[in-house]
C-alpha cells in the first residue's frame, strides 16, 4: 500500500517533487489544453500534498476551508459522467487517497469529499477531481 510522502516544500522545483512518470496519455493534445493535466505533468506549478502511480493531490489555489486539497487521476477523465466501468477501481482509489490525506492532516473531527460534476454540479475544470475540505465545520446543504 503506498504511504503518504511528506508534503513537498514550497519552492521545490516541480521536477524534484515528482518521482512518478506521467503516463503517455499526458503527452497527447489533451495535456496541452487541460489545466489539471498540465498540473499533473508539472508544467503548471502546484503545491503537492500526496502522489502515487494513479493520482496526484495538490492544494486548491482558492481554498474554501483550512484544508482544501484536490485529488486528480493522472490519466485524464472529464468527469464522473464519462467515467466507465473500467474506471471503478480508480474512482475508489481517489476516495481512499482522500481518506489517507485527511488522516495525515489530522481531520479527526470530519471532513467532506466532493466531486462536482457538470454545469449543474458546479464543475469548472473538466478533469475529474475530488475536493477534500476540512478544518472547519461545513454547512449542509451546499449552495
Ligand atoms: P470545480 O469548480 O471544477 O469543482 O473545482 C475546480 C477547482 O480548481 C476550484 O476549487 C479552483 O479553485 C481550483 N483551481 C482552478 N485553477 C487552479 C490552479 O491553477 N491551481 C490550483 N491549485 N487550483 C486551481
Ligand atoms: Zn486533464
Amino acid at each position: 500500500m503506498p504511504r503518504l510522502p511528506a508534503p513537498a516544500p514550497p519552492g521545490l522545483a516541480p521536477s524534484a517533487r515528482r518521482s512518478f512518470p506521467a503516463p503517455a496519455a499526458m503527452y497527447t493534445g489533451l495535456a496541452m489544453s487541460c489545466l489539471f493535466c498540465k498540473i499533473v505533468e508539472g508544467s503548471i506549478p502546484s503545491t503537492a500534498v500526496y502522489q502515487d502511480e494513479l493520482c496526484y493531490a495538490f492544494a486548491d489555489i482558492n481554498p474554501q476551508a483550512p484544508v482544501h486539497v484536490l485529488i486528480v487521476p493522472r490519466r485524464h477523465i472529464d468527469s464522473m459522467t464519462s467515467a466507465g466501468e473500467s474506471d471503478k477501481a480508480l474512482l475508489g482509489h481517489l476516495l481512499w487517497a482522500a481518506a489517507e490525506i485527511a488522516r495525515a492532516k489530522g481531520l479527526a473531527r470530519g471532513y467532506r469529499a466532493v466531486l462536482n460534476t457538470g454545469p449543474d454540479g458546479g464543475q469548472t475544470v473538466d478533469h475529474l477531481h475530488v475536493h477534500l475540505l476540512g478544518g472547519r465545520p461545513l454547512t449542509w446543504p451546499p449552495g
